[in-house]
């Protein structure tokens, strides 16, 4: 293994690539963004991938070839045994099966890569750098797209069999909702950002108002962002103040019934719309908690993440310490 200084972490989203180099302090020393390439499948986001690596590299001033490792947190199935990714439907819509990311990567950079899940990287690193520091347990919940979770138990992520922390298709009405894992009822059919917009156009569909998608046709996008949510909360627009309470609500139970299980001393929001929405709706979450809370007076406290965009490349250069 090289003697490097510099590490590279990357974190694949469904929107953008976001790459950091660390020195061996962790200090974030260059940093690349790209947008995530949607036309030429796994093979072209390895492309996009090293490419993103590259430029952070050369925005910390050294040689790609310098980097000693690369950490990649990706959505989907993980297996960073066999160094594939699976069921990555956020990224490119028709992957599903095993692609070989690690080692093709490895092979475009020429230096190891590790893999992780993209939630529980971006814990791992509120945990060591952000908002999580002072706890030794905690749970991760990243409000986006979809409702992403991390539990850190003793100061280390708990995965289960692989697929812990999915606090997002946590039930919390019988019957409820369809998700878009398919299922009925999880916190992330009311709180997920894409099923919050399906939400919006079927009640558009049935007559009622929202300036949302003004917001978003003048913004020229084709989704409801979080900036867009955010903007429509600041216009005080009814219908995306409706849903944004049905999201609150969801999340206060949802978290509510896994401290209740696991009595974590903190919960740290990340995600597209935590951080945009910031600490302000963290409280609200919080007022939410508490009628489910079977220990009420001593709640977790509910933090916003710190580390904003960057979290999950940290953490992800995280898992290729000390290689
Ligand atoms: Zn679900």
């Amino acid at each position: 293994m090289s003697t490097s200084r510099y590490r590279a972490g990357a974190d694949l989203g469904g929107t953008k690539i976001q790459t950091v180099v660390v020195d061996e302090n962790d200090h974030v020393v260059g940093q690349a963004r790209v947008p995530t390439p949607k036309g030429d499948g796994p093979a072209g986001v390895v492309a996009a991938i090293a490419a993103a690596v590259r430029s952070a590299a050369e925005d910390a001033g050294i040689e790609p070839g310098a980097l000693s490792a690369i950490g990649l947190g990706s959505p989907g199935s993980v297996d960073n045994d066999a160094g594939t990714v699976s069921r990555a439907f956020n990224v490119v819509s028709d992957w599903t099966d095993g692609f070989p990311l690690g080692k093709q990567l490895g092979e475009a950079l020429g230096a190891p890569v590790q893999l992780g899940n993209d939630v529980r990287v971006g814990t791992t690193a509120e945990m060591v750098f952000g908002a999580g520091r002072p706890y030794h347990s905690l749970i991760g919940v990243f409000w986006g797209t979809g409702v992403g979770g991390g539990v850190v138990l003793n100061q280390e992520i708990w995965t289960g069999r692989g697929a812990g922390g999915e606090i997002g298709h946590t039930v919390v009405r019988l019957g409820g909702a369809r998700c878009t894992c398919g299922r009925k009822g999880c916190v992330e059919a009311y709180a997920g950002r894409m099923a919050m917009e399906l939400e919006a156009r079927r009640r558009v569909k049935d007559g009622q108002r929202t300036r949302l998608f003004d917001l978003m046709e003048r913004q020229g996008r084709e989704r409801l962002t979080s900036g867009i949510w955010d903007r429509a909360l600041e216009h005080q627009d009814r219908m995306a103040e409706e849903l944004i309470d049905r999201a609150l609500d969801a999340l206060g139970a949802g978290i509510a019934s896994v401290v209740n299980l696991l009595d974590v001393e903190a919960v740290v929001i990340g995600g597209g719309l935590g951080t945009r929405l910031g600490q302000p709706y963290a409280d609200r979450i919080a007022e939410r908690m508490l009628p489910h809370l079977f220990v009420p007076e001593r709640p977790p406290a509910v933090h916003v993440a710190t580390l904003g965009d960057l979290g999950g490349a940290i953490g992800a250069a995280l898992l290729v310490k000390e290689t």
